[in-house]
């Protein structure tokens, strides 16, 4: 067998697991609207027909109070728990279990109605909770409780406690948030009596045949968090209280290490998982940063863990286990951890969805049939619009030609991926030149296609992309002077002093590019020394798993500029912008705002600031790189319109301004399903 680790059953005593991969909780936004139970239901169950073994749905509030949003996901009442039904048989009849998760927000909630161990504002929330009340924490006990009942009565097969993230269960466990001096706070064993007391009396409520799973942080990364002597003495109390299973949680939302992003390197926080379970009985899961089979078989092979929890990777590809038991890695569309489709959209109130498969909380409207009318289709680009327009118009059973200049495919996402940090990006590319051969896309590439070569086509599509904007800046074309592709292909040498020109997503990469030292490329414990994040288990004492970070050294002076005033990186993603203007100002990049550019000769950049121009200053680099934003490659698409063929157009083809891949992606597929 494949994976034999990974894929076989795990028996749990009252029920059995058909493999070792969970859907993690995530909040899609659908929770949060009755009329949206139907789609929600096809989300899940499309998953669980792509193989998953246990699907953990995203977090519902025990009661008003713990609401993320005013009138978000709650599971109150019966009424409710009827409507659940749906979403618990579409799962079954999936053959896949589900848990619900119980999620309290504490002083995480987004309303004024909050409440937490102690009256302390969390930094990433305008509301001050109110301190719980004894009768409070009492009557939070009974929700939890209450809550359980009617998961059961809803047809789950158990919950999931949220412990961990910072919500108000790891608040009460932290010195940060728990400055009780009651029977819940003031010392450890106080502290913890309240998530065990919810586990204790939630398993009593609910009998020995429903799952318990609790989400425990193993690692707080924040000041004044848990230390790891107590993490493990919850542990052993969560198991005694009837805990069935202990997922793990790093980080709380207010944490200032990146936990989940595509900068973190690749089963980043396992051993802490593996340390947790070697100190229990009962199953421990390990979650963040695992997104292929042979890591979670590597991971269940060598380490104590017992099972893999992943929940955006089940976004990209909800056929993701199937895939692995066919043994058809290749085929995965792999999560690459950029946010862009989920978490940014979970924090702008947007239903959740996938840069990659603009499907995902779309099953029930994007629908990508067979075609009964086969057509013969061209598409030119084969960057991220024209990959996904080819792949599903092939899969669709579409004749398919794909076009590209280059003789490789994947347009301005090659360059992505060559970014440090952003490696795994080369996983979609991977995708694609699989699904590209398997729906029997002929690739025409290293050819530059004209309006004449197109005729004999149905359908084109233009998905031609985006040219680098080249300002008119005095002195533009002085040979000091790089585009962002010569830049990132390395095409001519770089200096040690550099300006960058443009403090955009690409600007901001392109410095990335230039402070790295890319040989060799950063290990796992490099990297958390960066950060100043500590395993927990080899820090016992350290509360929180901090330590001081210590940056790798820059390898250029970079400065990174922008004509706009106010802080830069502001169009960056909610979850991952402050990760990449934290690694700037870590590498000591020179960030300038409200910059005029004046000319560039051979002392450097000369700049002056603001509308009366300022504070002249010469940067005296050895090389300017331009990041000025991109135009529209439209070449083709007047010669078409003379030979009366009407091209669909798509992706930064259609409108370079604030292009990205999601929407390039979302283009190609939404033009598929339409052919
Ligand atoms: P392109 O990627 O530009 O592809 C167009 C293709 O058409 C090219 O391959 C080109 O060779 C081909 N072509 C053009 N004319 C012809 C012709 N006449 N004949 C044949 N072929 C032709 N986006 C994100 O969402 N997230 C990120 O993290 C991210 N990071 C990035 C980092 C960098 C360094 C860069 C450069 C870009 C990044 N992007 C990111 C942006 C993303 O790559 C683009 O938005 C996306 O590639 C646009 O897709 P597209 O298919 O519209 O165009
Ligand atoms: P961008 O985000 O639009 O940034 C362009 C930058 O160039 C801005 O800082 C702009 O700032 C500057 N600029 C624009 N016109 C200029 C001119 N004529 N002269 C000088 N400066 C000029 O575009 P991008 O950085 O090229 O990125 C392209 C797309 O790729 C973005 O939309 C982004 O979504 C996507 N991307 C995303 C990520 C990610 O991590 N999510 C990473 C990379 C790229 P001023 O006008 O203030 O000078
Ligand atoms: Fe993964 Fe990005 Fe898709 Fe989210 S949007 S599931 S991080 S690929």
């Amino acid at each position: 067998m494949n994976y034999p680790n990974l894929l076989s059953p795990l028996d749990l005593g009252f029920t059995t697991l058909r493999n070792r991969v969970i859907m993690g909780s995530m909040h899609t936004g659908m929770e949060d609207r009755a009329k949206d139970t139907d789609r929600l239901a096809e989300y899940f169950a499309e998953r669980a027909r792509g193989g998953v073994g246990l699907i953990i749905t995203g977090g519902y509030a025990p009661n008003r109070t713990g609401w993320l949003l005013p009138f978000a996901a709650q599971l109150l009442s019966s009424t409710e728990a009827r409507r659940h039904r749906r979403i618990t048989g579409a799962v079954h009849d999936g053959g896949a279990k589900i848990l619900l998760q119980i999620l309290h927000a504490g002083r995480y909630a987004y309303h004024p109605f909050s409440a937490s161990a102690s009256s302390i504002k969390a930094p990433i929330n305008p509301f001050r909770p109110r301190k719980l009340s004894s009768k409070g924490v009492q009557d939070t006990i009974d929700d939890f409780v209450r809550c359980a009942l009617l998961a059961r009565e809803a047809g789950y097969d158990g919950v999931e406690i949220m412990g961990s993230e910072g919500y108000l269960l790891n608040q009460f466990l932290a010195p940060r948030t728990n400055k009780r001096t009651d029977s819940w706070g003031g010392t450890p064993v106080k502290r913890r009596r309240f998530p065990v007391e919810i586990v204790r009396r939630t398993r009593a409520a609910v009998g020995s045949d429903f799952v318990i799973c609790y989400r425990m942080s193993l690692a707080d990364y924040v000041e004044d968090g848990q230390t790891w002597d107590e993490i493990l003495a919850l542990a052993a109390e969560i198991e005694a209280a009837g805990a069935t299973i202990i997922n793990t949680g790093i980080g709380w939302h207010e944490a200032r290490v990146p936990t989940i992003v595509t900068s973190v390197p690749a089963n980043a926080f396992v051993d802490i998982s593996s340390a947790l379970a070697e100190h229990v009985g009962i199953p421990v899961v390990a979650s963040n940063r695992i997104n292929m089979p042979a890591a979670a078989e590597q991971i269940l092979a060598e380490t104590h863990v017992k099972l893999i929890s992943m929940a955006r990777p089940l976004l990209s590809d909800p056929d993701w286990v199937q895939k692995a038991q066919a043994d058809h890695a290749d085929e995965i569309n792999t999560c690459i951890a950029c946010n862009q489709a989920c978490l940014d959209h979970v924090f702008v109130h947007k239903t959740v969805s996938c840069l990659l498969n603009p499907r995902a909380g779309r099953e029930t409207t994007l629908v990508l049939g067979p075609t009964r009318a086969a057509r013969s289709v061209a598409v030119v680009g084969a960057g991220p619009a024209g990959l996904a327009a080819a792949v599903n118009a092939g899969a669709r059973g579409h004749r398919v030609t794909l076009f590209d200049a280059n003789t490789f495919i994947g347009g301005q996402f090659d360059m992505a991926r060559r970014i440090p940090g952003k490696e795994e990006f080369t996983e979609t590319i991977r995708y694609y030149a699989a699904m590209l051969d398997k729906y029997g896309v002929t690739q025409r590439l290293g050819v530059r296609v004209a309006a004449e070569q197109l005729g004999e086509f149905d359908d084109v599509v233009l998905a031609t992309g985006v040219t680098p904007r080249m300002p008119s800046i005095p002195g533009i074309d002085h040979p000091k002077v790089l585009s962002y592709p010569e830049a990132i292909y390395g095409t001519r040498p770089i200096g040690r002093r550099v300006a960058v020109i443009g403090a955009g997503g690409i600007g901001f990469d392109v410095s990335e590019l230039l402070v790295t030292d890319q040989s060799p490329t950063l290990n796992l414990k490099e990297w958390k020394a960066e950060w100043g994040a500590l395993d927990s288990h080899e820090a016992p004492q350290a509360r929180g798993a901090l330590a001081t970070p210590i940056p790798a050294p820059p390898v250029r002076e970079v400065y990174l500029l922008q004509r706009s005033k106010g802080a830069q990186g502001k169009g960056l993603g909610k979850t991952t912008g402050w990760v990449h203007r934290a690694s700037l100002k870590a590498k000591g990049v020179q960030q300038l705002s409200g910059v005029n550019y004046e000319r560039i000769d051979d002392a450097g950049l000369h700049i002056s600031f603001g509308s009366d121009h300022t504070r002249p200053q010469i940067l005296d680099v050895d090389n300017v790189i331009v990041c000025a934003g991109q135009e529209p490659v439209r070449d083709l698409e007047d010669a078409l319109r003379r030979a009366a063929i009407d091209p669909h157009i798509i992706g930064g083809a259609a409108l370079a301004a604030e292009l990205d891949a999601k929407r390039a992606i979302r283009q190609g597929t939404e033009l598929a399903a339409r052919l």
